[in-house]
């Protein structure tokens, strides 16, 4: 990381961006764009982070807009993808039915999906940084609580985000009013289903889409699993479907009795 960069980190923040380019052998570079959207009044812009096999890079949304809890946050992004070796999940280009809406869903599915395994860690380190998900997490329900209950569109929305309520912010102040549009929309029972079937498999990422997608009824041929080793300099994509298939035929292998 640039040092101007590097210094203006908290020690424990530097020091896992020092561990982190040691054990994947290149430096993370913090990349300035000014196109990145505005997540809330008081902030110019979220982090965001981009990963490939040959390297990683933090957007910031301005040079002077560096904080140190969401430079934690990316980072952990970034262990998981390029250190842990867990897929990403992207949008598959064959999909037939392909348009920019199905990449930038795919896209938002997979940071909830992380966002249950990275917030707990994240809020541990920094508990400060509880304010900035309570307030997200309130926008959102803010949002569902003014959509029209015939609205399927918002099925997915309000599970996912029931899902980081009951797995990272239990205690939220918005649970409440979570369960009233819950309740109002017709989910409540589809939803508690959804995070209690995430639960045993969070730390598995290729079950936890196949339940994510089993759940929320969204079709495996859109996405792809991205598996990056920055050690071979490679990225394999094994399609949803493909890995849904595989899954089948072993279960199909366990169930043949032993002769
Ligand atoms: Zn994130």
């Amino acid at each position: 990381m640039q040092k101007a960069y590097l210094n203006r980190l908290a020690p424990d923040v530097r020091a896992l961006a020092e561990d982190l380019e040691y054990a994947l052998g290149f430096e993370i570079i913090v990349k300035v764009s000014q196109h990145l959207p505005r997540r809330a009044a008081d902030e110019p812009g979220g982090l965001e982070c981009e990963v490939d096999q040959s390297g990683a890079r933090i957007v910031i949304p301005d040079p002077d807009w560096f904080p140190d809890g969401s430079v934690l946050h990316e980072l952990f992004h970034v262990r998981r993808f390029l250190l842990e070796g867990i897929p990403l999940l992207v949008d598959n280009k064959a999909y037939v039915r392909w348009n920019p809406c199905v990449s930038s869903a795919v896209t938002y599915h997979d940071n909830c999906m992380e966002h249950l395994v990275i917030v707990p860690e994240e809020l541990c380190r920094r508990p400060e940084r509880l304010a900035h998900w309570e307030r997200a997490i309130r926008q959102v329900w803010g949002t569902l609580a003014v959509t029209a209950s015939h609205e399927a569109d918002c099925r997915p929305g309000a599970l996912v985000n029931w899902a980081f309520i009951e797995h990272v912010l239990p205690d939220s102040a918005t649970r409440r009013e979570a369960v009233t549009v819950l309740d109002r929309l017709g989910f409540r029972e589809a939803a508690a289903c959804f995070a209690d079937a995430l639960a045993p498999v969070l730390n598995d990422k290729e079950k936890l889409v196949k339940r994510w997608f089993e759940h929320l009824h969204l079709q495996p041929e859109m996405a792809s699993l991205r598996y990056l080793n920055v050690w071979d300099n490679a990225c394999r994509e094994t399609p949803l479907n493909i890995v849904a298939a595989a899954a089948r035929s072993g279960a199909q292998r366990n169930q043949r009795p032993a002769r």
